[in-house]
């Protein structure tokens, strides 16, 4: 559910038209609806309410800090994967005991800070790490909280680019090694075992993975209690899926009724850390067309491409095109909407039925919140897009459009 709805001829972001967002603004430009982030923090609040839960919203879904201090402010906690997300959740005010730190490579400096910090958990990807992070917290004299991020050997079932609950990514422990781990954690002085962990992968549209996933890790947990060591949160990840297309995923609520029965008079408390089935179906991509090219293909060039917005092209993921403005005629052309970045691998969409776009028309591309934004570049020295929040009739900039001096901003000439 979202609220990016056409009112006659006009696609609207709540109460304002998305044309003239891209003429105040300029493109491309992402847009947020604030209503929709909010509804979907709430649908996840309400489906687990009987289950004890933190939700910590995975900030490398969407790292605006205007849109973290929003779910902060409903109560959200953070999952962070860097030193750099770190920051971002602690300038906007988040409460440190509702973060938890992911990652495979988390470097000396970024574990000091985290712990200085205060963080509720490190989620633990070897056994290297586990040392490090014993012999950073001795030095600074804390306890490290942590839970193994535990890989439950399930196959998520979507792209391998996003599937990480199988021994050949490189993530997580194996689940055959992580008791024994435990047993050598608990002999470490300066860690405190509270938790286990595991994320399977994203963009996940069946329970089947997820239910396998935590039986698998509630299994690990009896073994844990039988060698004294005793789990109190038990961290699923995120990972569910949203509507691209035609994909019928999940809602929250039917996630947590069943996952609800697993959990049936065990005591832990739940992390969840859902990043796209919070924000993806919550931000669009306006993009504006500079020209109509017909070769032996249709091209519909325009000024907004993989720099922008790198999933189709790095995922073969599919996001929807729609005009800002239908005209009467509901025309459609068969080909690839294209960028202006020199690389044939920049394209928005490809070898589809589109849109009878024309030059200077403003083009909406759907569900474009998560992983759009955040995983932009200034590839071909393209400025960053600006972003705008959306909040009934208002609309706000909430990030400028980078400028050419941002481009050398850092560099010493
Ligand atoms: C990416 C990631 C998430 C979020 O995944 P979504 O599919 O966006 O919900 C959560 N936890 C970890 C550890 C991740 O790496």
């Amino acid at each position: 559910m979202h609220f990016f709805k056409y009112r006659g001829e006009e696609l609207y972001a709540e109460d304002v038209p998305l044309s003239k967002i891209a003429k105040r603004f300029g493109t491309p430009v992402y847009v947020y609806s604030r209503k929709t982030i909010e509804r979907h923090y709430k649908t996840y609040r309400d489906s687990f309410k009987y289950i004890d839960h933190l939700l910590c919203f995975a900030v490398k879904a969407n790292s605006n800090p205007v849109i973290l201090k929003l779910l902060a402010r409903l109560g959200a906690g953070a999952d962070i994967v860097s030193g750099g997300e770190l920051y971002l959740a602690l300038k906007i005010g988040m409460d440190p005991q509702k973060i938890v730190y992911t990652g495979v490579g988390k470097t000396e400096e970024e574990i000091a800070f985290a712990l200085n910090s205060d963080i509720l958990m490190f989620n633990i990807e070897s056994e290297e790490e586990l040392r490090q992070i014993d012999i950073i917290a001795k030095k600074l004299k804390k306890k490290a909280r942590i839970g193994l991020r535990v890989n439950p050997e399930v196959d998520a079932k979507t792209h391998p680019y996003i599937s990480t609950g199988l021994k050949k990514y490189k993530f997580g422990i194996p689940i055959e090694e992580a008791l024994e781990l435990y047993l050598f954690a608990k002999r470490l002085k300066n860690v405190e075992i509270i938790g286990v962990h595991s994320h399977i992968g994203s963009q996940i549209t069946v329970t089947e993975p997820f239910i396998q996933s935590l039986s698998n890790i509630l299994r690990l947990t009896e073994n844990l209690k039988r060698v004294g060591i005793d789990i109190k949160y038990l961290d699923i990840g995120g990972g569910l899926g949203i509507r691209y297309k035609d994909e019928e995923p999940p809602l929250p609520s039917q996630l947590s009724m069943e996952l609800k029965k697993l959990l049936l008079g065990r005591n832990v408390k739940i992390i969840l850390e859902p990043g796209r089935s919070i924000i993806g179906n919550a931000g669009i991509l306006i993009g504006k067309v500079l020209y109509i090219k017909k070769a032996h293909k249709n091209f519909i060039i325009t000024d907004t491409g993989m720099n922008d917005l790198v999933r189709p092209t790095l995922y073969q993921a599919y996001h929807q095109i729609l005009p800002v403005v239908k005209s009467r005629l509901t025309r459609t052309v068969f080909g690839d909407l294209v960028g202006p970045i020199c690389e044939s691998g920049d394209y928005i969409a490809k070898d589809r039925s589109l849109p009878a776009l024309k030059r200077g028309d403003y083009f909406a591309v759907m569900s474009a919140g998560a992983y759009g934004f955040s995983m932009s570049s200034n590839y071909n020295a393209r400025p960053r897009a600006a972003e705008v929040l959306v909040d009934g009739k208002k609309a706000t900039l909430i990030r400028k459009r980078e400028s050419y001096d941002d481009l050398i901003r850092n560099c010493i000439l």
